[in-house]
């Protein structure tokens, strides 16, 4: 622990991050084999994850990403809008959206409703956390990383005002 981050407290190790991630691979590698995906991922968020998973592919694969604002501080708002959208049509192909984290659901709620409109040939999500018993609505998460408890997570591409998205590691702040 640095002194910048002395209020960080390790909650999943970067070890078991990446041991996650490439199970994870493994099961879309798997479960698309001899087939195109895209995967779609929501920034800022998941930029992170979406690379590292995005290196254990082993299927012909693209990336887009979207970008969304529903969430300011530590207070989710509830209320989310597109900042933009993918840049190419998603006619006929199979898409992966990966979030970094669903929390209330509502977000990934709005993308997915989003997305079953552009006639895709297939739409799954994978989400490296998902807080359970914070959900409002229900979300069909086909892959996850980590179910975890009601924590304010940092690291690992997710931010505190735009803070510690360089950690290794998923903390929690204040700990
Ligand atoms: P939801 O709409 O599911 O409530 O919120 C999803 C978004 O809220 C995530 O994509 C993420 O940006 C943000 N969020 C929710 N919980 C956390 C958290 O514990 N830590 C961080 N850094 N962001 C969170």
């Amino acid at each position: 622990m640095t002194q910048s981050n002395a209020s960080i407290g390790e909650f999943i190790s970067e070890a078991k991050i990446q041991a996650r991630v490439k199970e994870l691979a493994a099961m879309i590698n798997k479960d698309y084999a001899g087939q195109e995906v895209i995967i779609v991922g929501v920034l800022n968020g998941s930029f992170i994850f979406c690379a590292d998973l995005f290196r254990h592919l082993t299927i012909p694969c693209q990336i887009e990403f979207v970008s969304l604002s529903s969430y300011e501080g530590t207070e989710s708002s509830g209320e989310v809008s597109f900042r933009m959208d993918v840049k190419q049509s998603l006619v006929g192909k199979n898409v992966i959206l990966v979030e970094d984290i669903v929390d209330t659901g509502l977000t990934i709620t709005f993308l997915l409703k989003h997305m079953k409109l552009k006639n895709l040939k297939s739409l799954k999500l994978c989400s490296l956390l998902l807080k359970r018993a914070r959900l409002k609505v229900e979300v069909p998460v086909d892959y996850l990383g980590f179910d975890i408890e009601d924590k304010f997570v940092i690291g690992y591409g997710l931010d505190f005002d735009g803070r510690y998205r360089e950690l290794p590691y998923i903390g929690v702040y204040g700990e």
